[in-house]
């Protein structure tokens, strides 16, 4: 298992204050790329491609990841892959780029809070499992 892994192997599904929840009250500073009155943007501190965006909603809306999702759920999901390629189009990545949402320990995510990765400003690879 790598580094990485491990570090998921952690995850506290119930977390009251993430890290995430710090960074939208201002307790943890940020880079913000991208804001509108629900959804918040900010460079990743520990990049995996020349960009590296972090795109989450400013309410938590009870999700802590995407396997949470409910019904009621559909709008701000909705607004976040919009938002996404806004965020896409204002980084110039007309190239291209990959939207990763990890779910749970098995897909790697460390903190409990929805969030989505934009990654780009680069050719990438595949697959992302760490298989050929
Ligand atoms: P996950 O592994 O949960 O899908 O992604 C969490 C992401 O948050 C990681 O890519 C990690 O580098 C990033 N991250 C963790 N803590 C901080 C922080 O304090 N500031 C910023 N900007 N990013 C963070």
């Amino acid at each position: 298992m790598s580094d990485e892994q491990k570090k998921t192997q952690n995850l506290n599904i119930n977390e009251q204050e993430t890290i995430f929840h710090k960074i939208i009250s201002g307790k943890i500073p940020s880079t913000k790329v991208w804001e509108d009155d629900e959804v918040y943007s900010f460079r990743d501190i520990n990049p995996v491609a020349k960009t590296h965006i972090i795109v989450i909603p400013k309410k938590m809306h009870g999700l802590n990841m995407l396997s949470s999702a409910k019904e009621e759920h559909i709008p701000i999901l909705g607004k976040l892959l919009y938002a996404v390629s806004l965020i896409a189009k204002q980084e110039k990545l007309d190239k291209g780029y990959r939207v990763v949402i990890n779910c749970n320990k098995e897909g790697c995510q460390s903190v409990p809070y929805l969030h989505l990765h934009l990654i780009g400003g680069e050719q990438l690879g595949w697959p992302p499992t760490g298989k050929k």
